[in-house]
């Protein structure tokens, strides 16, 4: 059995779209699908839409969460719900050619547990989004050293049911799915692929959600920015106190330090740094804060084809 997991928000127009191609290309392949839809409490009828197809199809399953989490505690959920032998997790915007299942597939097949489409080109996108992502991408690489993360960035791969069941361990709740699964290790591989514009709609992913991602990218998996603070202060404190030396050399000198601007510019920037510097550790102790809640990654509100008390459970 193939699992094909989709996250979902506001896509009731490429839903059909998708299943129809789905279709097409699975029906090669002899094994069985079941395609999982994870609604991430969509505002328009993409839950209608996709109940109107699992009347027709008994491969296919939904659920609706309670409210919008992001794609990637979707796609986290529909993990845990998924029963087949590796899931391919793909967006249901079209922008993946599932076509390309095909080869993920031969893949898998060869013994590698995580591929990853990694995107060569991105059509329809703004130059900002482009320079957004590659920045991310390469942060996370280089400075976060999650290597095995494409460059490029992903968010079309197929995963063995042993990762599957790695990454169902995980209860965080502020995470980057994709740094997560880099970060797991497993036999990975990556293949390439052109990722199409939008078939219909507009991308969710506010610019909030972005910086979210980031920021829990970050505080997830380094301590860098902390390090970083250490350094800085101990840094200023040197010059501090150099500078101090210097002020008193010149007092018996008889040539007194004088200047307004120059202790209000010192107060400025070290009263910003020391500021910068607290919202740093309030990101991460928020998050230590949020994490030892425990709260249910999410919850949810209606299902097809599933029992929404056992899967919640379920792992
Ligand atoms: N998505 C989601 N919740 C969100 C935002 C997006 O489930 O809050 C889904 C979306 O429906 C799509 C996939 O995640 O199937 C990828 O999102 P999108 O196409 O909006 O992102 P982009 O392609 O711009 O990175
Ligand atoms: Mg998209």
């Amino acid at each position: 059995m193939i699992s094909i997991i989709t996250p979902a928000y506001c896509e009731a127009e490429n839903l059909p779209v998708l299943h129809t191609h789905l279709q097409a290309v699975l029906q090669k392949h002899a094994q069985p699908w079941e395609w999982i839809v994870v609604d991430d409490h969509s505002s328009d009828h993409t839950f209608e839409v996709v109940s109107r197809l699992a009347q027709n199809h008994e491969n296919i399953s939904a659920i609706r969460l309670s409210k919008n989490c992001g794609s990637h505690v979707a796609v986290m959920a529909g993990l845990r719900l998924c029963s087949g032998q590796c899931a391919v997790v793909m967006a249901a915007d079209m922008q993946d050619p599932p076509e390309l299942i095909i080869s993920m597939l031969a893949a898998w097949e060869n013994g590698t547990q995580v591929v990853w489409a990694a995107r060569r080109h991105r059509e329809g996108e703004t130059q900002t989004t482009l320079g957004f992502s590659r920045f991310y991408y390469w942060l996370m690489r280089n400075i976060i050293k999650i290597k095995n993360i494409p460059p490029r960035g992903a968010d079309f791969f197929l995963i063995d049911k042993q990762v599957i069941q790695a990454l169902n361990q995980f209860d965080e709740n502020n995470i980057s799915l994709l740094a997560l699964l880099s970060w797991v290790g497993f036999r990975q591989q990556t293949i390439e692929y052109d990722k199409q514009a939008r078939l219909h709609g507009q991308s969710g992913w506010s610019v909030s959600k972005k910086l979210k991602l980031v920021i829990d990218s970050i505080t997830a998996f380094s301590f860098l920015p902390i390090r970083v603070m250490s350094v800085i202060g101990f840094l200023m404190a040197l010059f501090g106190f150099l500078y101090a030396f210097v002020v008193l050399t010149n007092r018996f000198l008889n040539e007194p330090a004088q200047g307004w601007s120059s202790l209000m510019v010192v107060v400025l920037v070290v009263g910003g740094l020391q500021m910068l510097m607290l919202g740093i550790l309030g990101e991460y102790l928020w998050r230590a804060l949020d994490e030892s809640r425990r709260r249910p990654r999410y919850l949810i509100e209606q299902a097809i084809r599933m029992d929404p008390v056992v899967s919640k459970t379920k792992t």
